[in-house]
């Protein structure tokens, strides 16, 4: 199982998702499903990404993230290999502490001599040298940096497809360029979402990936004029996140249910903050008293989670309750 979490990367800017640009056509072909609906009870990274990979809610994590393990453990627990890749920097906190319960961990950007300015393409090598160990049963975390500002940042001069994507400074007058800048991210990650699964077919093996962002952004999309994210109180921009799920042929031959019911639930609402965790322990087929399958996108058993957000306070708040402010 791969876990690919992203970064700023907003729902409603996929293909996938029914967007108008061709911002996700490696996804097109068969495998992948997208859950239009899906939502972060964060507009963090670190806040939502510790709620991504491990048990804990908006309703939990205050009183909780001081001491839960996170799903790198489980995995472990259940005889699992596990690495965890970064293409981000240390963030002295949860994030750290739950990649280095893998077997194997490594951040690119903290490496000697790292520039600093590292794709997340680079993260394909350190998939293959994993899987290339052919542990038999293995866990492996992407951490992404997927469409972090400054957006032209992150992607090769060959994703440059919506043009024109040069500003010089980030205003409601760049609006449309810092559109097709941030779209070309999408592009970049999209495709590197492709590699993944090519590397997991090419692998043979029962496997299944699990994509979701941490949160959203902001792109002066309303006469709020707002930017970027993290605000006290998110907008729908903010916690609008996609959320993909790709299952290889072996897996799916011999767990017919899990595409069948990825694709059954693919209209309804999605925490990803709630799924994630669920979804990849069944993917896994590991057994757990924590799991419960109300939650995982691949059970027949899936329901509508509670809307709920954490907020500045480490509170669980009623999500539509702090949008319609
Ligand atoms: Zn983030």
């Amino acid at each position: 199982v791969v876990i690919v979490v992203g970064e700023t990367a907003r729902g409603d800017r996929w293909q996938i998702n029914g967007y108008g640009r061709p911002t996700s056509p490696s996804l097109a072909a068969g495998g992948f499903v997208s859950f239009p609906e899906a939502y972060s009870e964060s507009n963090t990274t670190h806040k939502s990404v510790p709620m991504l990979l491990s048990h804990l809610t908006a309703d939990t994590f205050g009183d909780s993230i001081y001491s839960v393990k996170s799903i790198v453990t489980a995995f472990r627990e259940a005889g699992f290999r596990t690495a965890f890749f970064s293409n981000q920097r240390y963030n002295r906190s949860f994030i750290d502490r739950f990649a280095f319960e893998a077997d194997t961990t490594l951040f690119i950007k903290e490496q000697p001599g790292a520039s600093g300015e590292s794709l997340d393409m680079e993260l394909l090598p350190l998939l293959k040298e994993e899987l290339a160990r052919g542990a038999g049963r293995q866990l492996i975390v992407l951490h992404a940096y997927g469409s972090h500002f400054s957006y032209n940042d992150r992607y090769p001069e060959d994703f440059a497809r919506f043009v024109p994507y040069e500003y010089t400074d980030a205003s409601l007058a760049a609006k449309d360029r810092l559109d097709n800048a941030y779209d070309n991210t999408i592009l970049y990650t999209a495709a590197m979402l492709d590699s993944v699964a090519s590397c997991l077919r090419s692998s043979g093996a029962e496997a299944a990936m699990v994509y979701a962002s941490d949160h959203g952004e902001d792109i002066f999309d309303d006469d709020r004029h707002l930017f970027l994210h993290a605000s006290p109180v998110p907008s729908r921009w903010q916690i609008d996140v996609p959320m993909i799920v790709w299952i290889s042929d072996p897996m799916a031959a011999r767990h017919p249910g899990y595409f069948d019911a990825a694709c059954a639930n693919r209209p309804m609402p999605v925490s990803t903050s709630r799924s994630v965790y669920h979804t990849a322990l069944q993917l896994a087929g590991i057994g757990s008293p924590l799991f419960d399958p109300k939650l995982s996108v691949v059970s027949g058993e899936y329901k509508k989670p509670a809307r709920r957000y954490l907020d500045d306070h480490n509170c669980a708040v009623d999500l539509d309750a702090i949008l319609a402010r």
